[in-house]
């Protein structure tokens, strides 16, 4: 397959070939003919498999043949996203792919994310444009400046749509779902579409053409996963060792709170390896900074919240760590998605205490994974880990908390087992079941279980 028998003319053929694409990865041939017949499209594909290209391209390619743009505050494909760092990424592709176009053909593409001034993007609007790359909430704060009218909108992307589907976003995206033509191309791409969100999906879509690559073995990421056993008080020094011990060059980190960002940072820093923080409460140049430091391997460690975890494509990122577990299944797979991209192999490293082990065990169970615990010499953790216990019955406040829970359980306490050292491998094959849930899940609803299996 090549991308010239996909219906894409030729100057971005040539953008390709200065990429050095050799061919289309499997979601851009599966994708990329149903984008121009002007069908809906909901593509699952696992993460790094180059979900951008497959709608970037066609879009390029359609705005291009239906001519230029007509006068006024009109904007004729909008991406919406969920995080600043992915709406850049994105028009920095649309720019690329589109370098090779005639200057009458070229495409008005805009940036319109929050943490900046409006009043540049208000300007930049003057005289509508042809592609918006956006976040939710700026994008409405435009539209009540009447700085952009989404009212001709031909084609909506909606990428990392889970994410926008999810509660934060939902009320936002609802908003501009309500501004946009009903007679439109609508694309939804991710790599995860938990259950909560498949009804939502389905009614913004139209006979859309079903992509699902995620679940298929052969669109697996090359990523080896790993489970580490460690008190939660001896993280940030076992982080330490194993970056110095396997030389690791570029290290994205995830906790779970932006003051873990800055603490964690801190303390790898006065043990000595240059790290940064990133979360979303830092000013939008201190964002930038730290992604581009990362990039450009200014730091080593980059110590995020999950607003890192979507979209973003780090080249040469060969480890992941899990520093904090995730909230969500859909969460673990984005997150480790960081790493083993385009083809590249990667690790996905997860700490793993006697008070997250229930919660791992179920993000296991979710992604259809086994992987066997680890314990490093020196780290081998103090406190020991219980079987989960009887949930009485998900009622937030009501029931008695998990640590009460952990603590009434902690005279049943199994023993852990030697070192071991071993990968994942997927516990089944085929897709997640349908149980999968959302972002937010109850940590103790599940049976008490043996130690290990
Ligand atoms: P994405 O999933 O869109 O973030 O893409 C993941 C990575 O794959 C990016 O670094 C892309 O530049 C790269 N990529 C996209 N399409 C191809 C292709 N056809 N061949 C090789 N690499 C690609």
């Amino acid at each position: 397959m090549s991308f010239s028998s996909l219906g894409l003319s030729e100057p971005l053929l040539r953008a390709l070939a200065d990429r050095d694409y050799a061919e289309p990865t499997p979601i851009q041939t599966a994708a990329i003919p149903a984008v121009l017949r002007g069908e809906d499209v909901w593509a699952s594909a696992q993460t790094g498999s180059g979900k951008t290209a497959a709608f970037v391209l066609p879009i390029i390619e359609r705005l291009v043949a239906d001519g230029p743009r007509g006068r006024g505050r009109f904007v004729r494909a909008l991406i919406l996203v969920p995080t600043r760092e992915l709406a850049a990424q994105i028009a920095g592709e649309i720019h690329d792919y589109g370098c090779h176009l005639s200057q009458e053909a070229a495409l008005k593409t805009l940036v319109v994310v929050g943490g900046v001034s409006i009043n540049p993007q208000m300007m930049a609007l003057g005289g509508g444009a042809d592609i918006i790359v956006a976040t939710p909430g700026r994008l409405l704060d435009l539209i009540e400046h009447n700085a952009v009218s989404l009212s001709s909108v031909a084609t909506l992307v909606l990428d990392e749509a889970d994410r926008l589907f999810a509660l934060g976003f939902a009320d936002e995206l609802a908003r501009v779902l309500a501004l946009l033509p009903a007679r439109r191309q609508t694309l939804l791409f991710s790599a995860t579409f938990p259950a909560a969100v498949q009804t939502l999906a389905e009614n913004l879509l139209r006979n859309p053409v079903r992509i699902a690559l995620a679940s298929t073995p052969e669109g697996k990421p090359d990523i080896i996963q790993r489970a580490i056993e460690v008190d939660a008080p001896q993280r940030t020094q076992l982080l330490r060792n194993l970056i110095v011990l396997h030389d690791w060059k570029r290290v994205l980190v995830f906790v779970a709170t932006k003051y873990a960002t800055e603490h964690v940072a801190e303390k790898l820093c006065r043990l000595g390896i240059e790290a940064a923080a990133f979360h979303g409460e830092q000013s939008q140049g201190a964002r930038t900074q730290a992604l581009a430091d990362f990039k450009a391997s200014r730091v080593r460690v980059l110590i995020a919240t999950d607003v890192a975890s979507r979209g973003i494509d780090i080249a040469q990122l060969p480890v992941v760590v899990n520093y904090d577990l995730p909230r969500s299944p859909a969460d673990y797979t984005h997150r480790i998605g960081r790493t083993g991209r385009a083809g590249e192999s990667g690790v996905a490293v997860s700490f793993v205490s006697a008070e997250t082990d229930a919660h791992f065990r179920l993000i296991e169970k979710r992604n259809r994974l086994h992987i066997e615990r680890e314990q490093i010499a020196g780290f081998e953790p103090l406190e020991t880990i219980v079987p989960a216990p009887l949930s009485t019955g998900g009622v937030k406040g009501k029931g008695k908390s998990k640590k009460d829970k952990l603590r009434e359980a902690a005279g049943l306490s199994a023993t852990l087992p030697a070192n071991t050292t071993s990968f994942a491998r997927p516990a089944a094959s085929g897709p997640a079941p349908s149980s999968e849930s959302g972002e937010l899940f109850p940590f103790s609803r599940r049976p008490p279980q043996p130690r290990r299996s």
